[in-house]
C-alpha cells in the first residue's frame, strides 16, 4: 500500500518510545496524520527520565553513541544543543574487587591468584587443542564458551554470571549470545591475549571494530529529553500522542490487512481505525493480540519469544559523589543487582547540589518474586551489599524508590531464531502493517539504531517501501557494554 497518494490515510503508530516518536516526528513533519498509543503515562519507553524530589533518574545509563554522524547533529538540533559529550568510565565489582572495564591483559593477574591463572591457562590451552583434534558444533552458549576458553574459565565467571543476568542455565542460551555481550569478549579478549598477544579471537558473528564505545552523549535533561523534544515536535506538526492507553487488539478485515486496534485507558475502551499501523510493541505480544488470531504454530512460536525484564531501585543520597564511574557491573551472584550507574557522572541536572544518586538494576522475570518486590525490600537486600563493596552507608540514604520495565532483554534462547523467523514471516503478510524497534524486531538495539529504525518506517509508509531495510538496521553487531 502506498498512502502517498492518499495524505488523509490514518497512521497509527503504536508505542511512545524512541522508534515510535520518531517514526511519528517525521511523518508528522510531512503532514501525515498520526496517532501514538502508549500505555505507560510518560513518553520514551525505555528511554525515558524520571524526575522526583529534584532528582532525574534513567532507566539505566543511556549513553547516546552512534557512527551516524548526521544523527547526532540531528539530535543536538533537535536539543536546541543540550547535548553533552562525556568520557566513558566504568568498572567491574568481582570476588570483592573493582577492575577497570574493560579488562586489560594485564589486569588479569588482579583478577586470579597465579593458581587460578595457570588453571584456567591449561584448561585454555586444552579445549584449543581439543578444537584442532576434534572440532564440534557448538550448540549453547556453555559449549561455545567452553570449547574456546576453556572449562575452569567458564565455571570461574562467565557460567554464574550469564546465569545471573539471564535466569536461565546457559545451556539453554543461544550461541548468538556469546557474540553479543561484551562484558564476556572483554575478559576473554584480555585473557587470550595474556597467552598470546598476536592471536585474534575467531568469532563466527565478528563486529567489524572495537565494540568498546570510550566516548557518548549525553542530553543535559536526562536521555528522556530526546522523546519529549520529539514527542512537542509531533504534537506541533499535528500528530496525536495518547499516553496512559493500552493496546488490546490488532484488528484485521477480512483481507488480513490491518484495519486499527482496540485500546483502553481508565476503563474506557474503544476501537481506533487505521490506514496503516507501524508497532514497536514486543513483536510476541502483537501476534498475539491480533484479531482474528494467527494460526497456532505462529502463536505458539511468538509465545515461546522470551524478554528478561528489569526491577530498578533508585536511592537518594545525601553525599556529593559516590564515585567517577558512569556505571559498574557486578558479577557475583550473590550480590543482587547487576550493574549500578550514578546520574550525577551523566549530568550535574541529575541531583540537587550536594547531593547525588544511584541507580541499581535487578534482574527478573515478570512475575517472578523479584518482579513483585516492594522497595523496602529491595532496599534491604542491597543496601549491605552497596556498604560492604564500599560505595555508601545507610545513614547517607535521603530516599529510595522502585521502578520496573517488563521488556527490557530479548532472551536469545537456542530456538529464538527459528521462533522469531516464523513469527516475523507471518507478520510481513499484513502489508499495512510495519513492525519495527527493539521489541518489535526482539533485537538488542541501541538508541541510535531505534531513532534509524522509526525513520525508516517513516520511509517505508512514505514511499510504501518493503520492510527489509529495517532488518539491517544494528546489525553491524555494535552492541553496548
Ligand atoms: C537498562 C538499559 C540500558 C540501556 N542503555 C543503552 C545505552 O547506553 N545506549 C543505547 O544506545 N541504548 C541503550 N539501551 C537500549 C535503548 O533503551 C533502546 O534501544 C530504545 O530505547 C528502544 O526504543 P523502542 O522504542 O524500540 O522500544 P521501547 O522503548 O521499549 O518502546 C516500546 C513502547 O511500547 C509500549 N508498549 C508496549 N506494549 C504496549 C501495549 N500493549 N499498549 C501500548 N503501549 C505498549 C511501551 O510502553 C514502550 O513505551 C538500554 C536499554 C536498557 C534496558
Amino acid at each position: 500500500m502506498n498512502v502517498e497518494s492518499n495524505n488523509k490515510s490514518r497512521i497509527v503508530i503504536l508505542g511512545a518510545g524512541l522508534t515510535g516518536l520518531s517514526a511519528a516526528w517525521k511523518l508528522s513533519g510531512q503532514g501525515y496524520p498520526v496517532t501514538v498509543i502508549d500505555r505507560n503515562p510518560f513518553t520514551g519507553g525505555l528511554a525515558t527520565t524520571f524526575s522526583r524530589d529534584g532528582y532525574i533518574f534513567d532507566y539505566g545509563p543511556h549513553r547516546y553513541h552512534t557512527r551516524n554522524d548526521a544523527l547526532v547533529d540531528e539530535v543536538a538540533d533537535l536539543l536546541k544543543g543540550a547535548l553533552d559529550r562525556r568520557v566513558r568510565n566504568t568498572h567491574f565489582y568481582f570476588d570483592n574487587r573493582y577492575f577497570q572495564y574493560p579488562l586489560k591483559a594485564e589486569n588479569i593477574f588482579s583478577v586470579m591468584d597465579f593458581r587460578q591463572v595457570v588453571k584456567c591457562a591449561a584448561s585454555y590451552m586444552a579445549a584449543a587443542a581439543r578444537r584442532r583434534v576434534m572440532p564440534a558444533k557448538d550448540r549453547n552458549f556453555e559449549s561455545w564458551c567452553k570449547s574456546r576458553f576453556g572449562a575452569e574459565l567458564y565455571n570461574y565467571f562467565f557460567g554464574p554470571y550469564t546465569e545471573k543476568v539471564w535466569g536461565v542455565p546457559p545451556t539453554q542460551m543461544s550461541v548468538r549470545w556469546a557474540a553479543q555481550r561484551i562484558a564476556v569478549e572483554s575478559l576473554w579478549d584480555a585473557f587470550v591475549r595474556l597467552f598470546n598477544e598476536k592471536r585474534q579471537i575467531r568469532n563466527p558473528y565478528e563486529y567489524t571494530h572495537s565494540p568498546y564505545v570510550s566516548e557518548f552523549f549525553y542530553p543535559m535533561a536526562g536521555i528522556g529529553h530526546i522523546c519529549e523534544r520529539l514527542r512537542a515536535e509531533t504534537e506541533s506538526a499535528g500528530g496525536r500522542v495518547r499516553i496512559g492507553t493500552n493496546v488490546d487488539k490488532l484488528l484485521l478485515d477480512g483481507n488480513g490487512a490491518a484495519s486499527g486496534v482496540v485500546v483502553s485507558s481508565v476503563g474506557k475502551v474503544e476501537e481506533v481505525p487505521a490506514d496503516f499501523v507501524i508497532s514497536t510493541l514486543p513483536i510476541n505480544d502483537l501476534v498475539l493480540m491480533a484479531e482474528p488470531a494467527a494460526p497456532r504454530e505462529i502463536t505458539a512460536a511468538a509465545g515461546n519469544l522470551r524478554f528478561r525484564s528489569t526491577k530498578f531501585l533508585f536511592l537518594m543520597l545525601n553525599q556529593h559523589k559516590v564515585t567517577s564511574d558512569h556505571w559498574i557491573y557486578f558479577a557475583d551472584n550473590s550480590v543482587l543487582f547487576n550493574r549500578l550507574s550514578e546520574m550525577r557522572n551523566f549530568t550535574p541536572m541529575a541531583a540537587p547540589w550536594n547531593r547525588t544518586s544511584l541507580t541499581l538494576e535487578i534482574s527478573c522475570d515478570r512475575g517472578d518474586e523479584i518482579w513483585d518486590q516492594s522497595a523496602d525490600w529491595l532496599y534491604e537486600r542491597c543496601i549491605d551489599d552497596l556498604e560492604s563493596a564500599g560505595l555508601t552507608d545507610r545513614s547517607r540514604v535521603e530516599g529510595y524508590w522502585t521502578e520496573r520495565a517488563s521488556t527490557t532483554y530479548p532472551v536469545y534462547l537456542t530456538d529464538f531464531d527459528i521462533n522469531l523467523a516464523l513469527t516475523k514471516r507471518h507478520l510481513s503478510g499484513i502489508e499495512n502493517l510495519i513492525t519495527c524497534g527493539r521489541q518489535g524486531l526482539f533485537t538488542y538495539v541501541n538508541m541510535d539504531h531505534a531513532m534509524m529504525m522509526g525513520f525508516e518506517a517513516a520511509e517505508g509508509v512514505i514511499e510504501g517501501k518493503a520492510q527489509a531495510a529495517l532488518h539491517l538496521i544494528g546489525s553491524e553487531q555494535l552492541y553496548f557494554g
